[in-house]
This record gives structure tokens, C-alpha cells and sequence, in this order.
């Protein structure tokens, strides 16, 4: 791999060198390397701004890589994704950094953490390879530094493209325990229905992490997953062939134990488990069917119309519930939006921790009900609906809860957590909740109730800032700006890569535009926008070429539309 050929860049760096800085427009454009093609898709107006987008294109066979790798659309992501951080540890390797004032002399890419996930950082297309990234084009004050530049670009880029994309150079192997972990993954959450299950932690796996803000695996004091045995399954991959681990069944299963014996812990994994992990995280054979969703207490969000009556209703303010609205919601209130609005778009297996509930939305006791009565208490406790959920909409709930008993009536299945290792107590929680019969009435009614589909009303979406008619970004993570409005996403715990907060952003303009217009509810536009994805990958969602976004779930493009002030729905 080597320079560019005509070496027309090399000589037009030259030039501008020691010029104004908007001089570096001129490299604008498409160059000839001798192994690949340099696009610069667009150049940043100073040092400070935004670093100029660059895309990287070489043919697959040049980069040494076999046509089997790219076979079927899964292997197409994971390889895009095992790319990506490739580039980023050659980036890390090579570039010198600090080359002036603002960004320049950086060079980053969007490689993501502990997920395995379609990102668009590097993307196959027709028989190519194209890795965009971003690069500060040095500067000294608003001079342009151009022999700095000209050696990011000769001396820099090609030794990133050698170390970062062509395979013999890579460790030997990497790319296909990549794939292959990915497919297992793949494979094992795809063998739950059939088995009955709708979560699978395996034998040997690594649950904890290293704290709340670092999600790689616990290195010190790591107790390793040992299933129960009369809840030990196997279950068959592609290429680790049989992997034995404890399988969850579909149904109300309850998660008890004394506090720090790892329960969260558990429930945490089950949520990430939605995804695929690197080789190495601990959690690669800990999957969960993929409509899982973890839903919380969140007070003081913004609510647009939804059902919450099967959880809340009779006000004291007289407000209806069928289509709930507010700017400010109370814990019970949130967390009742925050399970119907899954529901409405196809969600089949609800999280939920005691950690992150509201009290007055979980329990009520028999003592409570006796002092406070029903006509006085707006709120139906989860633990009055659950069962129904299972019975009329086959949606299964996994719940953490070491401070009531109430839930042992109503639970399938009963897991403790003791000192980090699971023990199945279903049958010891039967007998107790025989011997002491809960005297509490249970206030659910007949069926479980809500099953609207809302239709948001596309000019109550507004993406403008400033100048621009559309402006998507994420200043910091947990929070998305859509136009000028921010959603705070901190408590869509699912949502785990920054480039697909970003997507998400962009998510809710296209369905704004191309779907809401045309009158789709909210669950028939994300299926519409997630078949898009499919054919047409994450691309279709920006009009210029970017590299930072990741594929979100469409349930978190829907928790996070749920959570845009502002909009409008019809029913
Ligand atoms: P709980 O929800 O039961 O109160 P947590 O899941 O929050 O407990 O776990 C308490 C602590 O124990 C956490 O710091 C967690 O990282 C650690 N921990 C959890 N599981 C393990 C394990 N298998 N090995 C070692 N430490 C663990
Ligand atoms: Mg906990």
C-alpha cells in the first residue's frame, strides 16, 4: 500500500501551505493511492470546527478479504464493526495527534464499546471497503500547515490503511472469532422461542463490570456464572457447538436475594443481552429475545397521550388516562408510560428492577389497601397485571425483587441470587405462599386493557436550528438534539452506543418525513424504517455520507420519540 499516485494532493498541499485556512477547500474531492481511493467528503471551515469527513475505499480483495467473510448480511456488520476497530487501534498506534490548535492533527473513528452492532463506520459495497473517519486538518492560527498535513496524508494515512484494513497484517484469526462469535450469539437468541425461553445465561460467563461508567468485564474477583441445575439448558451454535447455561422460560420470573448478591448484575446482562458482544466481554453466550425491553421509573419526563388506565386511573384531578399527557411525570406515572409505550411497538419481554421502580407503582399491601381504599388510589400495582400480560398478550416480565413477597404469588418461576450464583427457589416461594395465603385483594380487573396505536402528527416535528433546516446531534451522551429541542435519553438504558443515539435522531426525522406524513402509526413506521435499514443500510437515513452512526433497536427510537417535547399524536 503506498502514496498517492499522481501525487496532484501532494503538490496542492504545498501550495496552500501557510495560506488561509479555507484554502484547504480545495482538497475537496476524490484521490488515487496506489492500493485505494481517498474521498474527502468534506472539509471543516476552521481548526476548531468539526473535523473534515474522509472515507477510505479499497477493493475487499485487496485488503485480503475472503468473499466468505462478507457472505451473508450478519457477516457483512460484524466485519464492518471488527473494521472499525482495526482502524481505531492502528489510529492509536500511528498518529502522531497534536499537530496545531483546535482539532488539529486528530484522527478518530466510531468504533464502538462492548456491543457488536451494524455501523456505518465501515460499510461493504459492491465489491469495496470504505472506512470514513474523521481527520483535523492542522493549523497554526487560521494558517494552514501544510507540510503537517501532507504528512498525515502521505506518511500517516497509508500506514493506517495497511495496519488498520489489510487483513494479512491484522492478527491472525481475529476477523473469524469475530464472525463466528457474532453468529453463535446470533444463533443461541435465535433458539430461545423453541426452547421456551426468552433468556439464556451460559455456564462460565462474566457478568459483572468494572463500574457504572466502564462496561468492560470485571477483572479482579469475578465469580463466574454457574447455572442451577434444574434450570440447566443446552442450546446449539454454529461453532462452539453445545453451550450449557441456565435458560429462563417464558412467564413472570422473579429475581430475589439479598442486596449486593449480584441481582441487578444479572438483570443488567439480560438487557445488554438484546445485543451481540466482542469476543472477551463474559456476556457473548448471554442473550435475551430480542424485543426485550428494560422499562423504569423516570419522574419528570414528558408523556404524549398515552393508555397508562391499566395501571392508573380516577385521578383526583378528574384527567383522563386513556390518553395520558404531561410535561412533568410523577414515578408511577412514568413507569406505567414507560411499559405501554414498548408494548404498543411489539415489546415481548419487560425488565424491570426494584432498584429503578417506583414503590406505589410495584406493591400495595393488604394493610394499604385496608386503610387506603381502592376508589381513593388511582394507582393498580404491577403486580395485578402482570399475569394478565402473560395470558393475553404473551408478553413475559423478568423482575428484580428482594423487598416483597407479594410477586411469589403471581411468578413462574423464582431465582435467588446467593453470593453472585443463582439457585432455583420456585418451589420454596410456592409453599411459603401457601402457608401464609396474601390476604391482599388483587385489583387488576378482568383483562389487562390499552391496545392503541397512536399516530404522531408530522408537523409537530421540528428539526431547525439556527440557519439550518435540519440539525441532529448529540452534544453529550444521554442527551439528543433535535433540532433545538433535547431529548434526554439517560434513562434508555438500551440504548448503549453514542452513534446510535445519534441515529436514533435521525431516525425520528425520517420517520417524520417519509412515514407520519403518509399517516403511519408509530409500530407500522418503525417496522417500515427497520426494513429500510436492511436493504439499504444506516446510509439512508443522513443525506451526505457520514461514518458515526450505529443501528438502534426501534425500541429505542421509540423511547426516545416518546420522549421528544412537543409532538403531537392522534389515535
Ligand atoms: P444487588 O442488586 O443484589 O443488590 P448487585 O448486582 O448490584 O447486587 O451487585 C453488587 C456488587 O457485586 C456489584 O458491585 C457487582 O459488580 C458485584 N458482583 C455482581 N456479580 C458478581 C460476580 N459474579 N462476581 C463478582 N462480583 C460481582
Ligand atoms: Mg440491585
Amino acid at each position: 500500500m503506498g502514496g498517492e499516485v499522481g501525487s496532484k494532493l501532494r503538490s496542492l498541499l504545498k501550495r496552500i501551505d501557510g495560506k488561509g485556512y479555507k484554502a484547504y477547500k480545495e482538497i475537496k474531492g476524490s484521490w488515487t493511492y496506489r492500493d485505494f481511493t481517498l474521498h474527502v467528503d468534506h472539509v471543516q471551515g476552521d481548526p476548531f470546527a468539526a473535523p473534515s469527513r474522509l472515507c477510505v475505499e479499497i477493493e475487499t480483495a485487496r485488503a485480503g478479504i475472503p468473499a466468505a467473510a462478507l457472505a451473508t448480511p450478519l457477516r457483512r456488520r460484524a466485519a464492518g464493526d471488527y473494521f472499525a476497530r482495526a482502524f481505531r487501534s492502528a489510529i492509536a498506534a500511528t498518529v502522531k495527534g497534536n499537530r496545531g490548535i483546535g482539532k488539529s492533527g486528530e484522527v478518530t473513528i466510531a468504533a464502538g464499546g462492548q456491543e457488536i452492532l451494524e455501523r456505518n463506520a465501515v460499510v461493504f459495497t459492491g465489491g469495496t471497503l470504505q472506512c470514513r473517519f474523521l481527520l483535523g486538518l492542522p493549523a497554526r492560527g487560521r494558517i494552514i500547515l501544510g507540510l503537517q498535513a501532507e504528512e498525515m496524508l502521505f506518511d500517516e494515512l497509508p500506514r493506517l490503511v495497511e495496519k488498520g484494513l489489510d487483513l494479512q497484517r491484522l492478527p491472525p484469526g481475529g476477523l473469524e472469532r469475530h464472525l463466528a462469535s457474532a453468529e453463535d450469539q446470533d444463533a443461541l437468541r435465535r433458539a430461545l422461542p423453541g426452547a421456551g425461553l426468552v433468556a439464556f445465561v451460559a455456564e462460565e460467563a462474566l457478568l459483572p463490570r468494572r463500574s457504572g461508567i466502564d462496561p468492560r468485564p470485571l477483572d479482579e474477583g469475578a465469580r463466574p456464572f454457574v447455572p442451577p441445575t434444574d434450570l440447566t439448558v443446552e442450546l446449539l451454535t454454529p461453532h462452539r457447538g453445545p453451550v450449557r447455561g441456565m435458560g429462563i422460560p417464558a412467564g413472570v420470573t422473579l429475581i430475589v436475594g439479598g442486596g449486593f448478591h449480584g441481582k441487578s448484575t444479572l438483570l443488567d446482562a439480560l438487557q445488554a443481552g438484546v445485543y451481540n458482544h466482542i469476543p472477551g466481554d463474559g456476556r457473548e453466550c448471554v442473550v435475551t429475545i430480542p424485543s426485550a425491553c428494560k422499562v423504569r421509573a423516570e419522574d419528570g419526563r414528558a408523556v404524549e397521550s398515552v393508555d397508562i388506565s391499566p395501571f392508573i386511573s380516577n385521578l383526583p384531578t378528574g384527567q383522563e388516562t386513556v390518553a395520558f399527557t404531561t410535561a412533568n411525570a410523577s414515578g408511577s406515572t412514568s413507569q406505567a408510560a414507560a411499559i405501554i409505550e414498548p408494548l404498543e411497538v411489539g415489546c415481548r419481554l419487560l425488565l424491570l428492577d426494584e432498584d429503578t421502580s417506583a414503590t406505589n407503582f410495584m406493591i400495595r399491601d393488604e394493610r394499604m389497601q385496608e386503610l387506603v381504599h381502592k376508589d381513593r388510589e388511582p394507582i393498580t400495582p404491577f403486580v395485578d397485571k402482570v399475569r394478565q400480560l402473560h395470558r393475553e398478550r404473551d408478553v413475559s416480565t423478568i423482575l428484580v425483587m428482594g423487598g416483597s413477597g407479594d410477586y411469589f404469588d403471581v411468578a413462574d418461576t423464582v431465582i435467588m441470587m446467593d453470593a453472585y450464583q443463582p439457585r432455583n427457589v420456585t418451589g420454596q416461594a410456592r409453599a411459603i405462599a401457601s402457608r401464609h395465603a396474601a390476604r391482599r385483594r388483587a385489583e387488576g380487573g378482568e383483562s389487562f386493557g390499552a391496545d392503541r396505536h397512536r399516530r404522531p402528527r408530522p408537523e409537530s416535528f421540528d428539526p431547525s436550528r439556527g440557519r439550518r433546516e435540519v440539525k441532529i446531534d448529540t452534544p453529550q451522551a444521554g442527551t439528543i438534539l433535535f433540532g433545538r429541542t433535547a431529548i434526554d435519553v439517560t434513562a434508555v438504558e438500551q440504548l448503549v452506543d453514542r452513534g446510535q443515539a445519534l441515529a436514533v435522531g435521525w431516525a425520528i426525522h425520517a420517520l417524520a418525513t417519509r412515514c407520519f406524513t403518509r399517516g403511519m402509526s408509530l409500530s407500522e413506521a418503525l417496522e417500515e424504517l427497520d426494513g429500510e435499514f436492511d436493504r439499504r443500510g444506516l446510509d439512508t437515513l443522513v443525506p451526505w455520507r457520514t461514518g458515526n452512526l450505529a443501528r438502534p433497536r426501534p425500541f429505542e427510537i421509540a423511547a426516545a420519540l416518546n420522549r421528544l417535547r412537543g409532538i403531537k399524536v392522534d389515535s
